[in-house]
């Protein structure tokens, strides 16, 4: 661990280099930028390519946006959700129904955003400071110096700064590089994903419910994104064979049909629509004792992978830029402090997230019998905690509070 390092300037003659222009890294390179710090983005991607299918944010994320500045570039590719729905397997009959129009988003300060992921990256691309994004720019170590810390890119050109942000993923060379070897792990589901364009699905899905079939190992997800132009559907297969962490791979929708025997027309319907889907299998991060290393620190999916069954991976990507650009721009010159403060305030957090995640994802899947009629009549049952959801008390967390705390 590194002395902390006194820079006796402010946040406007800070410069921070972030590797990786995912949702985390570039959210972090704008809430950074807004607090007047120089930052530059190396992605080793040559082009923005349209990569991923569909992206919930939910409303403890687009608080944060909102006070980055960029709730207006969200809105203008995101659709709030009418009301969300959890069904049986089965029969689609409905366990559990939640608003989510104006009255949610009053209740939790914003509103849950539904994207198609490219359409989300894009706008957040472009409202990064000009000439910030470099492309095609692999980096392969990054270190300490004297008077602070840099990252070096594959055609050996160093880009020096105060601090280096490692924001490169759930593969992120950067942490094996920080804190050694160690692989992502399977959480033993596989996920199907596929994109319908809406007018082959308008009779399926008019409206903006979000809907969600609960059965045993399986669950099915169907909702519009953008401006509502794509259904979104997803099927959470546990206990599947291992398969490839991807974003791009390619399967056939019988492949996907072949796991749902038994279950409602209507989610099966959905899928015989889609020409294709995508095949992901799910890998998840174990928690580190520290994130940050004097002047480097990581965030995101390199931080903290989790499963997605509470939609909260790129939420806590955002989470942690919003906390980082709060605690650099507190203490511009003692960065080492500031990423301590940052990780104080964001590991506990994001632990529990990836516990309850993975928690949520039991409680989806349980098999027909005693434990899922108890969930069931627990969804019935009108609680106040649920009254916004199963992700209610998730949402409700608001992370300026903890600032001001920490
Ligand atoms: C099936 C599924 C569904 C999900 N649904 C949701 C959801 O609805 N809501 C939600 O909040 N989250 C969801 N997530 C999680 C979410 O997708 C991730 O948590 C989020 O995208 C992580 O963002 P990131 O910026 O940390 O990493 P990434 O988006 O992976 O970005 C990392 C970037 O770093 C770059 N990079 C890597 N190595 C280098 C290098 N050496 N040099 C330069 N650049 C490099 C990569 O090219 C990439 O652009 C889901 C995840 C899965 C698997």
């Amino acid at each position: 661990m590194v002395a902390a390092r006194r820079l006796a300037r402010h946040s406007a003659g800070v410069k921070a280099v972030v590797v990786g222009g995912g949702i985390g890294g570039i959210t972090a390179a704008v809430a950074l930028a807004r607090k007047g710090v120089e930052v530059t983005v190396l992605e080793q991607a040559p082009v923005i390519a349209p990569v991923g299918a569909s992206l919930q944010l939910g409303p403890n994320a687009v608080r944060l946006m909102k006070d980055i500045g960029l709730l207006d570039a969200l809105r203008s590719v995101g659709s709030r959700p009418d009301a969300v729905e959890l069904l049986r397997w089965q029969d689609g009959a409905v366990l559990h129904h939640a608003e989510h129009g104006a009255a949610a988003e009053a209740h939790f300060g914003a509103s849950q955003l539904d994207f198609f992921r490219p359409d989300l990256h894009r706008a957040l691309v472009e409202s990064l400071p000009a000439g910030a994004l470099r492309l095609g720019a692999r980096v392969v170590g990054v270190g300490e110096t004297p008077n602070g810390a840099e990252a070096v890119v594959e055609s050996g050109e160093r880009f020096s700064a105060d601090l280096v942000v490692a924001a490169d993923g759930i593969r992120s060379p950067m942490r094996q590089a920080l804190v050694g070897a160690e692989d992502p792990v399977f959480s033993g589901t596989v996920v199907y994903r596929a994109m319908i364009p809406f007018e082959r699905a308008a009779d399926l899905h008019p409206d903006f419910v979000n809907r969600y079939w609960l059965g045993h190992a399986r669950h099915g997800v169907s909702y519009r994104v953008g401006k509502g132009e794509l259904l979104a559907l997803n099927l959470g297969v546990q206990r599947a064979e291992p398969s490839q962490e991807s974003w791009t791979l390619e399967a056939d929708p019988d492949e996907a049909l072949g796991y749902l025997e038994g279950w409602d027309e209507a989610f099966l319907e959905r899928i015989r629509r889609a020409d294709t889907v995508l095949r992901g299998a799910v890998y998840v991060r174990k928690s580190l004792e520290h994130w940050s290393y004097g002047p480097i620190t990581l965030l995101g999916d390199a931080a903290h992978a989790m499963e997605p069954f509470q939609a909260q991976g790129a939420a806590q990507a955002v989470e942690d830029a919003y906390v980082l650009a709060e605690c650099v721009g507190a203490a511009p010159d003692d960065v080492s402090g500031a990423l301590s403060r940052y990780e104080d305030i964001r590991m506990g957090r994001a632990l529990e997230l990836q516990r309850s995640s993975s928690g949520a994802g039991s409680e989806l899947y349980l098999p027909d019998g005693l434990e899922q009629q108890a969930r069931d009549a627990r969804y019935a049952s009108g609680a106040e905690e649920l009254r916004w959801g199963i992700r209610q008390s998730v949402w409700e967390y608001d992370l300026r509070d903890a600032l001001l705390a920490g």
